[in-house]
């Protein structure tokens, strides 16, 4: 377990140069480079590390790059990464085998744990358990209103990173800052099996598409099976239960069952599809799913995460010592074009799963033009190395 280094009286009795909410890739990526950029760094987050979190838990090659840029080239492969080397993808009626290299595997658990290791090791302090909302800014400072087994605290910093992942109550203190769900917005879902249910194959990642959702499989360290779904909101009330409906899901794409599903093992997200906006104000920055998100299915929000943080505490740390307004319309500016542009094809890929038809087209035009699947596999790694097709 990977203890709180500091207790609530510590953490209010510094002005902090920077508090960090959220030790997701982004607040631990964002905390562990603000360390080491010498300043002072308080990393917070709400449950106890290390902790589950509903993903894929692919790290993709976009995400593996900003990792080997910050000096934590080998940091997945240390804890046990498992290289991904097949993508499977059923819909409709057509079956999709790819060979190409995707990235890595890791449970969350641990991927999460050892960020937030590197970043204590670089020097940030870190209070888990610990639930944080962001409070008004004066002219030196952001307060940050920290509660803790039922004990609350004000602490103060020069800057604010806010990473607190799709949930965002911490933001609800600063009143410039809004978030819009999509009216059509999925859920997520996900799971653990047993290293001992044997259907799916490991370094793969099988994807089931359905008409009202998708469901990801992949093996991560331990050979457990890491089960994640994104589901339209009326087709999990519809079917009672997040088991029953990526049980249905994989039917409809003829995957296998997964062993001794039972409901009580699921865990939920709230809806997926946002956008936060502006992503920065006095004194502060939004990073990762914080700022916005779209869906799962390219399994890009792990590089997102990193790549907002790589760039984002840059920018932050120019207003340590002095914030201007013009350091939040760079944070925006850089935000846009860093995020948003990568969204494209994760829009587009979610505009298309949402009409079965078009998903159906699409996907026989990929079972018969390899190149086509290529091309999109290609563009959510962001690498052009996909090997050629295998098996139809
Ligand atoms: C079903 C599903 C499958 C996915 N699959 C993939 C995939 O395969 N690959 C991929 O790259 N991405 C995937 N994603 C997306 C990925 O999980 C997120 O984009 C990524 O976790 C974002 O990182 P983050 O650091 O911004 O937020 P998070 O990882 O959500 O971290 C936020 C942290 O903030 C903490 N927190 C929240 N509020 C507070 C508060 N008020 N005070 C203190 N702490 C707080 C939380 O406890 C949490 O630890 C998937 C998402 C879903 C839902």
């Amino acid at each position: 377990m990977t203890p709180a280094t500091i207790d609530l009286d510590e953490a209010q009795r510094h002005v902090w140069d920077a508090i960090v909410v959220g030790a997701g890739p982004a607040g631990a990526l964002a905390a562990r480079r603000f360390a080491l950029a010498g300043v002072n760094v308080l990393l917070v987050d709400k449950k106890a590390f290390p902790r589950a979190k509903v993903c894929g838990s692919c790290v993709n090659r976009r995400a593996l790059a900003v990792l080997n840029d910050e000096g934590l080239g080998t940091l997945v492969d240390r804890i046990g990464g498992i290289a991904l080397e097949h993508f499977h993808l059923g819909v409709r009626g057509c079956s999709i085998h790819r060979h190409a290299l995707l990235g890595k595997a890791i449970s969350r658990t641990r991927f999460d744990n050892a960020l937030v290791e590197a970043a204590i090791a670089a020097g940030a302090r870190f209070l888990a358990e610990t639930h944080a909302t962001i409070e008004v800014c004066d002219n030196t400072t952001r307060g940050v209103r920290l509660e803790r087994h039922g004990r609350t605290i004000h602490a103060r910093a020069r800057v604010v990173a806010a990473a607190s992942g799709l949930g965002n109550a911490a933001l609800e203190g600063e009143p410039s800052i809004r978030t819009r769900i999509a009216a059509r917005s999925r859920i997520g879902a996900g799971r653990v099996v047993d290293a001992g249910s044997s259907a799916y194959n490991d370094k793969t990642i099988h994807m089931a598409i359905g008409r009202h959702g998708y469901v990801g499989l992949v093996r991560v360290e331990d050979g457990s099976l890491n089960v994640a779904a994104a589901f339209d909101k009326a087709f999990i009330k519809a079917c009672e239960s997040s088991a029953r409906a990526a049980a249905a899901i994989l039917r409809e794409a003829g995957f296998p069952a997964i062993q001794s599903d039972d409901d009580g093992s699921w865990r939920g997200t709230v809806a997926l599809s946002r956008s936060t906006r502006p992503v920065a104000a006095r004194r502060l920055i939004i990073l990762g799913d914080a700022a916005g998100y779209i869906e799962p299915f390219t399994g890009e929000g792990i590089g997102w995460a990193l790549s907002s943080a790589s760039a984002g505490v840059p920018i932050a740390l120019e207003g340590i010592e002095r914030w201007t307004s013009a350091i939040e319309r760079e944070w925006i500016e850089t935000h846009r074009l860093l995020i948003g542009r990568s969204t494209l094809v994760c829009r587009g890929l979610a505009f298309t799963l949402r009409r079965p038809r078009l998903a159906g087209l699409v996907a026989k035009l990929a079972e018969r033009t390899p190149a086509i699947a290529d091309m999109i596999i290609r563009r959510i790694n962001a690498s052009p190395t996909v090997c050629p097709q295998i098996s139809n």
